[in-house]
């Protein structure tokens, strides 16, 4: 993968159908942008309570493993895309060999695994947190000694929300941390003290285009993204150069889509990438009602092979996602000058599960 490859999105006409992978909430907002844009799409999901069911001209309902209902699927879009980066990067690999799929299932690979992507980052010459491969509780022990403490182990698959992930603090038993994260292949990461986390929502076209919406301020409760806010106190050359990581990623992932990319910054104004998520995020739902394009349409456009679009932003923007019983507040949000409420529609409220969120816009 390199700088100068393009890839071949398809040039899609406006009633053309657009295959999801995953029927989360992205995949709903995903779908609500393709429909405004005159694109049906067909989503493929495994669990019946998918909440992009409810939005979209089609849908399966399958597993990712099973061969026969992909390949129904691949004959009834004109190219897939994912809202969900575990989908197994089989399925993703049986689809490519029928239909475009976008982003490259070779992307997947990488960022499903945290070593690969750490190590693809770091020979970019971009910073991480200082980092070790754990696979045993004696590589664990000699981690320890090299990063130091406090320290996080992380599984290096299927972490999300602070899911697979202990800290080892001093004093603290690495054995327990080990137990924890099921005593699976794990990276140890140094823990950073930054000041705070941001995070950068890209978006590169196949013939090499790149937008970047402003930089996003994130502030997570129990490891989930609470608030996002933007612009992000960052100042312009800080800004600038969180952007450039981002580009300078998507650019060499010869990436098609939105792909976000979650820093975390120092007191010395120093940047480390954190975590590359190749879909749309989390910290990106506030340009549905924040700026003139949203990332699922700038999304869209991309795997469609559409121009990008120039969004421009509105104003101060504030994002608030509702978890869990939290979303049960719904009909005080409605009523707040100013609020555009979004409610996921999911059927069963979780501790910890995003149910919705709420954009407040400032034109001050
Ligand atoms: P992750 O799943 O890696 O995105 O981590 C979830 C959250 O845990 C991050 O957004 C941070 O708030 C926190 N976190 C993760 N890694 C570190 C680290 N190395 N040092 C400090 N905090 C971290």
């Amino acid at each position: 993968m390199s700088k100068a490859s393009h890839v071949a999105s398809p040039m899609l006409k406006p009633e053309a159908t657009i295959g999801i992978l995953g029927g989360g909430q992205l995949g709903r907002m995903l779908a609500l942008a393709a429909a405004r844009l005159g694109f049906k799409c067909h989503v493929y999901a495994p669990h019946p309570d998918s909440p992009a069911f409810d939005v979209v001209h089609r849908v399966t309902r399958a597993d990712y493993t099973d061969t026969e209902a992909l390949a129904r699927f691949a004959e009834n879009v004109d190219v897939v895309t994912y809202e969900f980066e575990n989908v197994p990067a089989e399925t993703a690999t049986f689809l490519a060999a029928r239909v475009p799929v976008l982003p490259d299932p070779k992307i997947l690979a990488i960022t499903q695994d945290r070593l690969a992507e750490k190590n693809f980052v770091t020979a970019l010459g971009i910073r991480t947190a200082p980092f070790a491969e754990v696979a045993s509780p004696a590589e664990l022990a000699t981690a320890i000694e090299r990063i130091g403490r406090p320290a996080i182990l992380k599984t290096r698959r299927f972490g999300y929300d602070g899911k697979g992930q202990a800290a080892i603090r001093n004093g603290s038993d690495p054995t327990v941390a080990w137990r924890d994260v099921g005593g699976q292949p794990c990276i140890l990461e140094a823990f950073v003290p930054f000041e705070r986390e941001v995070s950068v929502i890209a978006v590169r076209a196949g013939d090499g285009a790149v937008a970047s919406f402003d930089v996003t301020e994130n502030e997570h409760r129990d490891h989930i993204l609470k608030f996002s806010r933007v612009p992000a106190t960052l100042g312009a050359q800080g800004a600038a150069e969180a952007v450039r990581i981002a580009e300078t990623i998507a650019h060499q992932f010869a990436y098609v889509g939105v792909l976000a990319v979650e820093m975390f910054v120092l007191g010395d104004g120093g940047i480390l990438v954190n975590e590359i998520a190749p879909r749309v995020h989390n910290s990106g739902h506030w340009t549905i009602d924040g700026a003139s394009v949203s990332q699922f349409e700038q999304h869209v456009r991309a795997v469609a092979g559409w121009p990008l679009g120039k969004p421009l932003r509105y104003g101060r923007v504030e994002m608030t996602n509702l978890i869990g019983h939290e979303v049960e507040d719904y009909r005080r949000w409605l009523v707040l000058p100013g609020a555009a409420v979004h409610l996921y529609g999911k059927a069963a409220v979780r501790p910890g599960r995003k149910m919705g969120h709420v954009t407040r816009v400032f034109l001050d």
